[in-house]
């Protein structure tokens, strides 16, 4: 199975999870701006709601619509290589490993990314994905300008100079206050990250946490539930040389060990769920320390063959280590089964209206289940632990949270919403999951 897009099969569209549907009216694939701000015009007329898909990767039903769905294959592709401000402009659509690819043939690179890169540039700003980093932030903290078509199917810049207010919000505008057509990132000169996997005991993950995430530029780890071993992985730029994992071993590792057993483990665990504890123990001990040096996007991303279903949010950093327990706690005192790694990175606070890193240093807990395994008591028991310390959940990740909890987590909630009033006040780009979250 690839971890390439969602699709739409007889005028039903489901999400890469498969945990969400939609019937759209109609799906348009504009292959210009004019062409797309005539679809979001013409919608208006005929009384339709619209919305923008990217790759349809995330797990909330943030992309779904019963209106006009616009997809992103035909705008695609770099506008623009800016050497001097040392930015690049891209499609809205262009997927981050046409991007990562087209910049690395240039000699640049993004400074940071998350795990994957099939999706559009678009979509994983627009929901905030991120990865992990100690002083750099999530994809969308590196846009240094956007341009949109809004509700009255005008087109509209941003950036810290030309509607700050607007460029504060638009970078993640979970698609709720127009079709993002371009966005400029900014971009640096090629570097080399050196990778060091290593198994580490969660206890002593936890009481070296702080120093683990002082002394590297990108420290993230997977504990593995129902057992005491983790994962970490320290990333470090460095002088070289290149070291790539190699071929075989990538394959041996990343695709067998990685993807290949722990596909195996998955449907045992499926039919046989008691055997999870056992299986997670010997898998979690199945991973051996390595190290590599490579371009950034091929340190940062890998595939991910086996699909899940995913909650993940933001607690402030200072709180993580006593929410990994208490999550570790919940899980042992249970009888559920849990087969997939929980995963924990960090990012500093940045300055985006709606991002979970808002004003926040942070950190992020994400857990998983297989798909078409139930994963809502695991979460449900996750969740109130996580929004026991104030978390902030990833907008395109499960979560329960509407509009009242999150004008209390976010400071700045009421300057998002005065704008998503001023930008689109007959609600043009309204879906449910829109009106549960932002109100309506
Ligand atoms: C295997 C896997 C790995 C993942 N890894 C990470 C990770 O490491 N870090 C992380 O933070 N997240 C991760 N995610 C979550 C994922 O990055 C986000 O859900 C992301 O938003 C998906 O991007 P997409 O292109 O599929 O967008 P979609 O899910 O299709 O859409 C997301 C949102 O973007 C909006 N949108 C799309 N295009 C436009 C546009 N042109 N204008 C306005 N709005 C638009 C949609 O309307 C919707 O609101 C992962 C998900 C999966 C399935």
């Amino acid at each position: 199975m690839s971890s390439t897009a969602s699709g739409t099969r007889n005028g039903t569209w489901r999400n890469w999870g498969g945990n969400v549907a939609s019937r759209p009216a109609r799906e348009v694939e504009p292959a210009s701006v004019e062409e797309l701000a005539d679809a979001v015009r013409r919608a208006a007329e005929d009384g339709l709601k619209v919305k923008a898909v990217g790759t349809g990767h995330s797990f909330t039903s943030i992309a779904a619509t019963d209106g006009v769905l616009i997809r992103p294959q035909l705008l695609t592709g770099i506008r623009r290589i800016d050497r001097d401000s040392m930015t690049v402009t891209v499609e809205a659509g262009t997927p981050l490993k046409r991007l990562n690819m087209a910049l690395a043939r240039e000699g640049l690179s993004l400074t940071n990314m998350g795990d994957i890169m099939e999706q559009t540039v678009s979509g994983a700003t627009s929901t905030g994905t991120h990865g992990t980093g100690r002083e750099s932030g999530s994809i969308a903290a590196q846009i240094t300008g956007l341009e949109l078509v809004t509700a009255d199917g005008s087109v509209l810049h941003c950036s810290e100079k030309e509607n700050p207010d607007v460029f504060a919000a638009a970078r993640i505008g979970l698609g709720a206050l127009g079709i993002v057509t371009a966005i400029t990132f900014a971009v640096e000169p090629i570097f080399l990250l050196t990778a060091r996997e290593e198994p580490m005991p969660f206890e002593k993950v936890l009481r070296d946490f702080d120093e683990l995430w002082a002394e590297n530029e990108h420290f993230e780890f997977y504990w593995f539930p129902h057992t005491g071993s983790t994962n970490t992985k320290r990333n470090n730029r460095s002088a070289g040389p290149q070291r790539p994992v190699g071929q075989v071993k990538a394959l041996f590792e990343d695709e067998f060990l990685s993807n290949g057993v722990f596909q195996v483990a998955q449907w045992v665990g499926r039919a046989a769920p008691a055997t999870i504890p056992a299986i997670a123990q010997i898998s979690s001990k199945a991973l051996s320390a390595r190290t590599y040096t490579d371009i950034p996007y091929k340190v940062f991303t890998s595939p991910r063959r086996v699909r899940f279903v995913e909650m993940e949010y933001a607690v402030p950093r200072g709180a993580v280590v006593e929410t990994l327990r208490e999550l570790k706690t919940m899980v042992d005192r249970s009888d559920l089964k849990v087969s997939f790694p929980v995963e924990v990175r960090t990012a500093p606070a940045d300055d985006i209206t709606l991002s979970t890193a808002s004003g926040r240093d942070s950190a992020y807990i994400a857990v998983h289940m297989a798909k078409g395994t139930p994963y809502m008591r695991y979460f449900t028991a996750a969740e109130r632990i996580f929004t026991a310390h104030e978390g902030r959940p990833h907008w395109g990740k499960v979560h329960t949270r509407d509009a009242e909890y999150f004008a209390e987590v976010y400071p700045r909630f009421g300057e998002f919403t005065a704008l998503r009033d001023r930008l689109d006040p007959d609600r043009l780009f309204q879906n449910d999951y829109l009106r549960r979250v932002l109100g309506a």
